[in-house]
């Protein structure tokens, strides 16, 4: 089972993607998550990255499909991956497919979290004050939110037109979003 985590920066993505890992067995195959381990590390990429993610900027296609394509069999092997942060552009939905149709695999089904910006805001101001993660910043913030809009919002009819969308309200509780996942899972 192949499964896109689809929404707008801070709808829950990260959070409900580590429980599918716990329930599941699934692996989670975030772009962000590596990419902040690329920094985290001081490695070549990591510089490369630093600045324009720190900007709310997107990296480069082929940055990320790279990242991916390095998991993606291991991934595979396990049982399958939720994809989290990734793709984000329609180039990168399209080299998605073609990765994984090199090994015999599709993407099962497209999550959407649908989560208002008014809330976005407000999750993301807290967890700026709590965890004071550089791309957190309202300013930042901004310009992820408007890539998301312009790069990444595309791919709703990209995976609608191939009946794989589901759509989940984003604004309940952890609990709640996690029970409507687990139900478009299963149906
Ligand atoms: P995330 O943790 O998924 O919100 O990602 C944090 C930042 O990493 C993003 O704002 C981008 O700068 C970069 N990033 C992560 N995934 C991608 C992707 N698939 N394509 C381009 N940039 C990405």
């Amino acid at each position: 089972m192949n499964l896109i985590l689809f929404g707008p920066p801070a709808a829950g993505k990260g959070t409900q993607a580590k429980r599918l890992v716990e329930t599941r067995g699934m692996v989670q195959l975030s772009t962000g998550d590596m990419l902040r381990e690329a920094i985290a590390s001081g490695s070549q990429l990591g510089l490369e990255c630093q600045a324009i993610m720190s900007r709310g900027d997107l990296v480069s296609d082929e940055i990320v499909i790279a990242l991916i394509e390095a998991r993606l069999k291991e991934a595979e092997d396990a049982g399958g991956a939720i994809f989290d942060g990734f793709p984000r552009t329609i180039a990168q939905a399209e080299a998605l497919d073609a990765m994984l149709s090199k090994l015999g695999k599709k993407i099962d089904r497209v999550v959407r979290l649908r989560v208002d910006d008014v809330a976005l805001l407000e999750r993301v101001s807290k967890r700026y004050a709590e965890q004071g993660r550089p791309d957190d910043n309202p300013d930042s913030f901004k310009v992820r939110l408007e890539a998301y809009n312009r790069n990444t919002a595309p791919l709703l009819p990209y995976y609608g037109d191939k009946d794989l969308l589901t759509e989940v309200d984003g604004m309940g509780s952890i609990e709640a979003v996690a029970a409507d996942i687990d139900a478009a899972l299963d149906s």
